[in-house]
This record gives structure tokens, C-alpha cells and sequence, in this order.
């Protein structure tokens, strides 16, 4: 009966088990509920190919998709004090800290590159939402301010891609004094005359959004993504109202005049590139010839119209005559009042 156990037993069940098959070589799209092949999903930078919706994309995804040939060198950022104020609230700030490092292998929820897009100089600071939701402490402004003189010393535009919840809470009021370094250190870059560009990605909200996030020269937001400061329920609590389905998303806040435009992912680089070069070639791209002014003026029917513009047909002189041709035309007078009946 031995070998029935050790060796019959074992081929059965192995014949019978279900194949295992790794649980994460399909995604199921958040949306429309339809399974997109792994492969599919990364060819198509998370975006579904069923219903266009955007998923959100890993910062080291978004920095390959911007970057020319998806080339970049990561800026070392500045080191910071963990845990300043031993926060503690149902668990350890430290373990939290330590968590979010082990799961993404990053010290902080910022990460700053600089490389090159259409051949031009870029600074990008982009967020790690993987990393305690892209939260914004010490470390993260610390961050942007560092990234803020990169693009001064390097003469580059700057781009800063939030992808966050806001303030990080375990920092208290040193995350929110954040709020206003950020601000002073991409007002130095616009001081400098460099491009300060904002692509606002899912989520961008809290602190973020009332900070540095609004104040790109252009504001470019990502399809669909939530943008806003207070979250919806919370709106909806206090003024007892329903909101609009579409209520902070990026094509409503296009229509009430809050971003600049609305990109599709696959079109994101390429119209970063076109903004950058509206914005630094302010030279003409060929030789400039001077017209000397010897050159014999050109004749043609084009600028004896310019020359000859007859006057409008429904100004006359005050008595009543037509304006002759080159005669500069007279403002009709003002009708004597009708009087009241
Ligand atoms: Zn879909």
C-alpha cells in the first residue's frame, strides 16, 4: 500500500488541483469592469483600452513615460528629521514611516529627476502616491524646494506632478508650514524667468491643491483625475446639497476655468514638449535677414488696398454728403433728442 500513498496519491491530486495561476497578470478596470491583460495595461500606460479610463500610474512609470528615450538622474534630496513631534495617533509615525519604505523602497513620497524633454532642459518633482498617499511632510517640501533651485542652477523649466491627499497629519503644523516654502520656492523659479508647469494627476487634493499645485504658469490636468480641496462628502455635509456626479474632476474644473487644459495620458509628453518650447524658444528658429533699405518697395495690388481703404458705407458728413475717397471719415453727429410725448 506504500506506494499507493507516496506516489499514486500525490499524482492524483496533482492531476485534479487547479493550475495556480499569479493573481496579478490581470487587472480589472476600476470603471468599466473589464479585465485588460498585464502586458496590455503597460503598453497602454495604465489607461484602459476598452473605456479610456485612466488608472493611476507608478512614479517611476510617469517618469520614463516624460523623459526623453525615458532617460532621467534622480536629484539626492536633502535629509530631514523622521519624526519630529514622536506622533503617535492608533499606531507609531515610525512604524508607519517604516511601512511605507519597506513597500516602496523610497525614503519619502517625492521624487526629483532632471534629464531632458524635446531636447530641452526639465526639472521634474514628482509624487509617489504609493508612499503613504503622496502625503506632504518636511521631507516632501524640503523636496520641492531643492527641486526649485535644481531648475534655477540648471536653467530649466520646472514640472511638478502631485499625486496626492494633502498634508501629512503626523507632521501637524510643520507639514502645513510646507504649504507656504513650497510656494516661495516656485516663486523663485518664475522669478528667475523659468517655466513653472503643473500636471495635476489622481488625486491632487488638501494641501497640495492649496499650495504649489494651483500655481503653475500652466496648469495641465490629467483626464479624469480628482482635483479639489475638501473632500465631496464632506462638501456635501456642510452645505446639505447634492453635488454633480462629475463635481472635482478634472474636465469640471476645465469648464469652470480652474486648469488650463485637459490631456489625455498619451498625448501628456507631447504637449509638454510643445508648451516648453512656446515657452523658452522665444527666438525665430532661422537666420534673421535685414532689409536694407536700398530694396526697391514691393508693388502690388495688395498694398494699394492698403493705401486706398475706402471709407465705411454708413458714415456721411453731418449734412448729409458722401465722404469722398481718402477723405478721413467724420463721426456721424448726434440725432437732436426726440422730445417726449
Ligand atoms: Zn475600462
Amino acid at each position: 500500500m506504500n506506494w499507493l500513498t507516496n506516489y499514486v496519491k500525490p499524482k492524483l491530486r496533482d492531476l485534479v488541483r487547479p493550475k495556480e495561476i499569479p493573481d496579478n497578470l490581470w487587472h480589472k478596470c476600476t470603471k468599466c469592469g473589464q479585465m485588460i491583460f498585464h502586458r496590455d495595461l503597460d503598453k497602454n500606460h495604465h489607461v484602459c483600452q476598452h473605456c479610456g479610463h485612466h488608472m493611476r500610474l507608478s512614479v517611476t512609470a510617469r517618469l520614463e513615460l516624460m523623459f526623453d528615450e525615458g532617460e532621467y538622474t534622480r536629484a539626492e534630496l536633502p535629509d530631514v528629521p523622521s519624526d519630529p513631534l514622536k506622533f503617535s495617533d492608533r499606531r507609531k509615525y515610525k512604524d508607519r514611516i517604516k511601512e511605507a519604505h519597506a513597500k516602496t523602497k523610497e525614503d519619502d513620497a517625492l521624487i526629483v529627476a532632471h534629464g531632458k524633454m524635446g531636447g530641452q532642459n526639465v526639472v521634474i518633482a514628482a509624487f509617489n502616491f504609493a508612499y503613504m498617499g503622496g502625503s506632504m511632510g518636511t521631507a516632501v517640501g524640503e523636496g520641492l524646494v531643492a527641486a526649485s533651485k535644481l531648475a534655477i542652477v540648471q536653467d530649466a523649466a520646472l514640472i511638478v506632478v502631485p499625486a496626492s491627499g494633502g498634508a501629512r497629519m503626523q507632521e501637524g503644523i510643520l507639514s502645513l508650514m510646507q504649504m507656504a516654502r513650497t510656494t516661495i520656492g516656485v516663486e523663485r523659479v518664475k522669478e528667475a524667468g523659468l517655466p513653472y508647469i503643473v500636471v495635476l494627476t489622481d488625486p491632487t487634493t488638501g494641501g497640495v491643491s492649496a499650495s504649489f499645485a494651483m500655481l503653475g504658469d500652466v496648469a495641465i490636468a490629467e483626464s479624469g483625475a480628482v482635483i479639489g480641496f475638501a473632500g465631496r462628502r464632506v462638501i456635501e455635509q456642510t452645505i446639505r446639497e447634492q453635488l454633480p456626479d462629475d463635481f472635482q474632476t478634472a474636465e469640471y474644473l476645465y469648464e469652470h476655468g480652474m486648469v488650463d487644459m485637459v490631456v489625455r495620458r498619451h498625448e501628456l509628453r507631447p504637449t509638454l514638449i510643445k508648451v516648453l518650447s512656446l515657452l523658452r524658444n522665444t527666438k525665430p528658429a532661422g537666420d534673421v535677414v535685414e532689409l536694407s533699405s536700398e530694396d526697391t518697395p514691393i508693388e502690388s495690388e495688395a498694398t494699394d488696398n492698403i493705401n486706398h481703404i475706402p471709407p465705411p458705407p454708413d458714415i456721411r458728413r453731418p449734412d448729409g454728403a458722401p465722404i469722398e475717397e481718402g477723405e478721413a471719415p467724420v463721426a456721424k453727429e448726434k440725432d437732436e433728442e426726440t422730445p417726449a410725448e
